[in-house]
């Protein structure tokens, strides 16, 4: 039985870095304009440049030994040594594209409800596709959490003393939760790409009374690596400011109160491969990327690595604060409004 691949459909889902990503090389190569340019992953070159990469066209050309170029699917047939029609399934099957055979209906497997003995999705080949992680347990998306918590307080004294607004607090529906897990926590949703909730946070209002109670407390299995806090919303935002990432819930939060609508925390100070992913997917060439981490020694190791990453995508910037310890959360509305001319 042969399975039908889409060439056509699998160029038009996959990027050149995300391929170059898969395979790790990535890290090696640099970004002018809208060209990546490194050592040649085919014939192991060391020259730094002989590799160029147009974002546009989505090709690739080798200006040493190889001497020459093509696509995505020539760039994997000739790295894995393999036809053409066997790079396009790899393609598919590192991306998550469908093929024929085993297309139910292209449904997304993110929006999945528990159900354990379900046939394998297929995600409809789109420019944005999410590049596969292993199938583990420890790498998996989060599951959709299929409940909301009730009787949040709203007007809980903290949320006031942090200078929240009543229209910040409802639309990121925090609130103090007075029943389960996060008792006696302050509860932040987050939600995935597809603006469904995955976890609640929750924050200990205030310094935590002893060493046991941790500031922040995530549900068991919850894997905030596999997500982008605000991402949803940050989304929708028009491409004409630049997107901020910043490492806190509430760093992200007190941005958007005061007009920084385009903004997104990683919940910690390491962007994982999936987060890059996933920024990724929002941003064009063109865009442009503030990295707002805070001001000690795992923000800025976090945001050097941030921004090269990201800087193969788009034009990244960081953000300096000029006191040690200092966070976007502490910024005045003045501070931000400066920020934003
Ligand atoms: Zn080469």
């Amino acid at each position: 039985m042969t399975t039908f691949v889409d060439f056509k459909a699998v160029k038009a889902a996959v990027t050149m870095l995300q391929v170059l990503e898969h395979y790790g090389f990535a890290e090696s190569f640099k970004r002018t304009g809208n060209s990546l340019s490194g050592p040649c992953p085919l014939h192991n070159g060391q020259n730094r440049t002989q590799f160029r990469v147009s974002l546009e066209k989505n090709c690739w050309n080798c200006f040493g030994t190889c001497n020459g170029g093509g696509n995505i699917l020539d760039f994997v047939a000739r790295k894995e040594g393999c036809t053409l029609r066997e790079a396009a399934l790899k393609l598919c099957d590192w991306f998550q594209l469908p093929t024929q055979e085993k297309s139910q209906r292209p449904e997304k497997d993110v929006s999945e409800s528990p159900k354990t003995d379900a046939p394998p999705k297929a995600e409809r080949p789109t420019k944005t596709a999410k590049p596969k992680r292993p199938d583990t347990d420890e790498d998996g998306p989060n599951k959709p959490l299929g409940f909301e918590l009730q009787h949040l307080d709203a007007e809980h004294p903290y949320l006031l003393e942090r200078g929240l607004s009543a229209e910040t607090i409802a639309e990121f529906s925090i609130g103090h939760c007075s029943k389960g897990s996060m008792t006696g926590r302050i509860v932040v949703p987050i939600h995935n790409a597809d603006g469904q909730l995955v976890a609640y946070a929750g924050r200990w209002p205030g310094a935590p009374p002893d060493e046991d109670t941790p500031k922040y407390k995530l549900p068991p299995g919850f894997r905030k690596a596999q997500e982008v806090f605000n991402l949803h919303r940050a989304m929708r935002e028009p491409h004409d400011t630049p997107l901020y990432i910043v490492e806190g819930f509430f760093d992200a939060i007190w941005l958007w109160q005061h007009g920084i609508r385009r903004v997104v925390a990683l919940m910690g100070s390491t962007l994982s491969p999936v987060q890059a992913a996933l920024i990724q997917r929002i941003v064009t060439p063109d865009d442009r990327i503030v990295v707002m981490f805070d001001e000690d020694d795992a923000g800025r190791a976090g945001r050097e690595k941030a921004v090269h990453r990201l800087s193969l995508h788009c034009f990244v910037r960081t953000h300096q604060f000029a006191q040690e310890g200092q966070q976007p959360d502490a910024l005045t509305g003045e501070q931000i409004a400066t920020l934003l001319t």
